[in-house]
């Protein structure tokens, strides 16, 4: 169990993390999602004892580790550069840490020959790094961090080297690689959809503050202010600033969008930002995003469409403010076309105008 609290970290005396508190279970995939410079590799680095920890706690298994060096500290961590040793085989590779800490040879080659054997790894064991894939060297870089059955395995940006198609795959060997350990994994990465497809739990970062933290389909649907709410989903999230009046209509501009709200997210006579998802505006005659329940519609103009194969984007500009939404790729959408857009209210997200702030709490958001 690794677990962080109220963890403080300055830099050149400028705030990196602030007051961050998480925990990370035995066997659990968490993963921290943010912008570049938000303090994501400081939060890793600190963890390693590689970044000076202001105030806060870092304990592993309940002991607290800041005043351990780097190397006692029972941690694994992996960069984007797999550092795999170039001139060793990879049956050497994994066993390079178990030798380091004194297991004798044939008992750390069996080690790592059961764990090839378990991930597929046999064929490649007499190869060196540089006769492997991208994919292949970041699975024996993950399958060597792991046999040293660390506490916490803390994984820096570990696909960002691999193209597309293979960084794909690969988010499928980590999870593979990882399910049988009981390390408490804590990944950080940019990339949105890899922080999807990894996380047991979903974390946002957004200048070294943790926004949220919660199951990734939670914090997507259920974002706990506007930052989370556009950082992820691609494209972001729709928002649109309403009124709620006092008769309890849901005004955009000059345009009522609902005579009542079956539950008013906020007092009455409110501003609001409502944010809407792509897939919760609906085209005409498109299956997508047809929801039960009241809806709004509103007129709006097909800027452009992107199809992506299994989907198009559809760009629209609604009085002068441009939305997204998703529809399926058998649907006709011509551009230049005014055409009445549905809005799925049920799903909608309410948010605060100044402080941008979720209305409705949402989970794991962290408090003020
Ligand atoms: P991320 O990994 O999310 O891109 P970093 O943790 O690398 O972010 O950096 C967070 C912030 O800390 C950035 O503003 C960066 O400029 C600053 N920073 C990182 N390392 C140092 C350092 N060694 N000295 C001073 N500032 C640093
Ligand atoms: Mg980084």
């Amino acid at each position: 169990m690794l677990e962080l609290q109220d963890l403080s970290v300055e830099l050149d005396r400028r705030p990196v993390l602030r007051s961050l508190s998480l925990s990370v279970a035995p066997g659990e995939r968490v993963v921290i999602a943010g912008p570049s410079g938000s303090g994501k590799s400081t939060l890793l680095r600190a963890v390693a004892g590689l970044a000076p920890v202001r105030s806060g706690e870092i304990r592993l298994d309940g002991r607290p580790v800041q005043a351990l060096p780097p190397g006692q500290r029972d941690v694994a961590m992996m960069f984007q550069s797999y550092a795999l040793f170039p001139h060793l085989s990879v049956l050497e590779n994994l066993c390079f840490g178990l030798r380091a800490r004194g297991m004798a040879r044939r008992d750390a080659e069996d080690r790592a020959r059961a764990a090839a054997h378990t991930l597929d790894l046999t064929p490649l064991l007499a190869r060196r790094p540089r006769e492997l894939s991208g994919g292949e060297r970041q699975r024996v870089a993950l399958t060597r961090a792991l046999l040293r059955e660390p506490k916490a395995l803390l994984l820096d940006e570990p696909l960002s080297s691999l193209d597309t198609q293979l960084r794909v795959r690969a988010r499928a060997e980590i999870l593979k690689t990882h399910a049988g350990s009981r390390a408490a994994m804590l990944l950080v990465t940019h990339d949105q959809s890899e922080a999807m497809a990894l996380a047991d739990r979903l974390g946002v970062l957004h200048e070294g503050r943790l926004l949220q933290l919660a199951p990734p389909r939670t914090v997507y649907a259920e974002p706990a202010n506007l930052f989370v709410a556009r950082f992820l989903g691609q494209p972001a999230m729709n928002t649109l600033e309403v009124q709620l009046a006092l008769d309890g209509g849901l005004w955009w501009g000059e345009t009522l969008l609902s005579r009542r709200l079956v539950s008013p997210p906020a007092a009455l006579g409110r501003r609001l930002v409502m944010g809407l998802r792509p897939e919760h505006l609906s085209l005409p005659g498109s299956r997508w995003g047809r929801e039960e329940g009241p809806g709004a519609e509103l007129q709006a103009t097909v800027e452009t469409v992107e199809p992506l194969g299994e989907q198009q984007i559809v760009w629209l500009n609604a009085g002068g403010q441009r939305l997204a939404a998703r529809a399926e790729p058998e649907l006709r959408v011509g551009r230049g076309v005014s055409l009445p857009l549905r809005l799925a209210l049920t799903r909608a997200c309410w948010f605060d105008p100044d402080s941008g702030e979720a209305l409705a709490p949402a989970s794991g958001a962290a408090r003020a």
